[in-house]
């Protein structure tokens, strides 16, 4: 059986903390499948923000949201936005600030034939993103990363974005990994809990 995996975990950690009527962010969509899980734990009355810089991958998270609406009456509402999560800030509207329950990171390139793979998550947004992202946070709020060390340039940011996390001050959060020791090149994951 084994332990949970990296994605299974970050889902673990974020639906223990969602309930229907939260408001949620994947700041990368990429083919949708954590922005319907978290359509899922938002309910009809909740709301997701969902960023990606692609088109074509906001169009595969429609499509999949599509499908599962034809068959599933809680989704929450998603708005796509074809915008930088470094911009997250700004996308959301005041009222949201310091209201986001989770907010999941998944870091790397789009997984679905045919895309660029030179198309990756960069230090630089992804760091501007996380710092927006615990502003935005509520007190309990939890934010999930999935980094990618063994992709090309995934190594520098994994450990920029580990480096971030333990930087985090105790007063401000607690941050945590879970990774397989003996799979040095394998995803991890960094969690933050907002204080
Ligand atoms: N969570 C997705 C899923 O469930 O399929 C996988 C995400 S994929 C590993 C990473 C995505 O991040 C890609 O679709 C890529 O286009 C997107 N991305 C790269 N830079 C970005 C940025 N600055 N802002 C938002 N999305 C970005």
């Amino acid at each position: 059986m084994g332990f949970l995996s990296v994605l299974s975990m970050a889902h673990r950690l974020i639906s223990e903390r969602l309930s229907p009527g939260d408001l949620a962010i994947d700041a990368t969509a990429g083919t949708g499948a954590d922005t319907l899980f978290l359509a899922r734990c938002c309910g009809r009355r909740g709301k997701v923000y969902s960023f990606d810089i692609q088109s074509e991958a906001l169009r595969l998270t429609a499509e999949r949201l599509a499908k599962a609406a034809a068959s599933e009456h809680a989704l929450a509402e998603v708005a796509l936005l074809e915008r930088s999560h470094a911009e997250m800030k700004d996308a959301l509207p005041q009222a949201a600030h310091g209201q986001i329950g989770g907010i999941m990171f998944n870091l790397g390139y789009l997984p679905a034939e045919g895309a660029d793979a030179a198309i990756i998550t960069v230090p630089d947004s992804t760091l501007t993103a996380l710092n927006a992202s615990l502003e935005l946070l509520r007190p309990r709020g939890i934010l999930t990363a999935v980094l990618y060390p063994g992709h090309p340039g995934g190594d520098q940011e994994a450990a920029q974005v580990e480096r971030w996390a333990s930087e985090i001050p105790g007063a401000a959060g607690q941050a945590i990994i879970y990774r397989q020791l003996q799979r040095p090149a394998a995803p991890y994951l960094v969690a933050i809990e907002k204080k």
